[in-house]
């Protein structure tokens, strides 16, 4: 089921100009990258469809559960998962009890989150660092935990905030593979601002600029944009200037 942003309207304060003026925007089925600029409000938007901060006007939903709505939040907060921008861990925790840990907090019985925990860490490929404390895994290896717990109560709906700043190349590569594993099991939408490679592991590209969608379609609709002249490697790089030059 598509994540879905209906006339959504959203400020940080009564002081703060409006971040989102009217959001419509219905997420194709698959993996979405968000483009743009700093300040564009992907993260809000994000964090308005993980539920953590709620519309002033307008609705979040995926399919007929609202992510503000008191009767569905708990049902809502179950099928979306959410990895904010600087995701916090308790460091004495191991890997194992920190999965389990953000299982229980999504609803799952306690014993259930323990047992799921494992499978979860398996999947970011850390099963031999189960048992080890967070404080003790380097950056990229605490990313790949984080995940884990973003997978560990089977979620529909994926979000991750700029999951790959601090990545090495080689971490970023193990990321994307993640994402091209989880084609078909769940619906995952990434912000990033790391466009390199992302045609190999998304279905959909969103730009965003000034709250407001600048482009939304398949990566080749996208990739089309790119200047004639573009060397073969910068297609995508080219394509996301040129849509945000014609913006201005
Ligand atoms: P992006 O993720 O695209 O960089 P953000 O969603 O972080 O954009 O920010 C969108 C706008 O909201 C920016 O103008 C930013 O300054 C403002 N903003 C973000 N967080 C806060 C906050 N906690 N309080 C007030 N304004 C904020």
């Amino acid at each position: 089921m598509p994540l879905l942003f209906e006339d959504c309207t959203f400020r940080y304060s009564r002081r703060t100009p409006l971040v989102l003026t009217g959001l419509d925007l219905a997420f194709a089925p698959g993996h979405t990258v968000l483009l743009g600029p700093n300040g564009a409000g992907k993260s809000t938007a994000l964090a308005l469809g993980a539920g953590a901060l709620r519309p002033g006007s307008g609705r979040v939903g995926l399919g007929r559960l609202s992510a503000g709505g008191s009767r569905d939040a708990r049902a809502y907060r179950r099928k979306v998962s959410w990895l904010p921008q600087r995701p916090g861990f308790l460091p004495g925790l191991t890997a194992r009890e920190h999965v389990a840990y953000i299982g229980w907090l999504k609803g799952m019985r306690e014993r259930d989150a323990w047992t799921a925990a494992p499978a979860a860490i398996d999947r970011v490929g850390l099963a031999d660092k189960l048992n080890d404390r967070i404080k003790t895994l380097s950056g990229g290896q605490q990313q790949r935990v984080a995940i884990a717990g973003a997978l560990v109560h089977e979620a529909e709906v994926l979000l991750l905030d700029e999951p790959t700043v601090g990545l090495d190349p080689h971490q970023r590569r193990r990321f994307l593979d993640l994402l091209v594993s989880l084609r078909g099991a769940m619906h995952v939408i990434v912000s990033t601002h790391d466009i390199g490679d992302l045609d190999q592991a998304f279905d959909e590209v969103i730009v965003l600029e000034s709250g407001r969608v600048r482009f939304q379609g398949p990566v080749p609709l996208f990739d089309s944009h790119a200047a004639p002249d573009c060397a073969p490697g910068r297609r995508l790089e080219s394509a996301y200037a040129s849509l945000l030059e014609a913006a201005e």
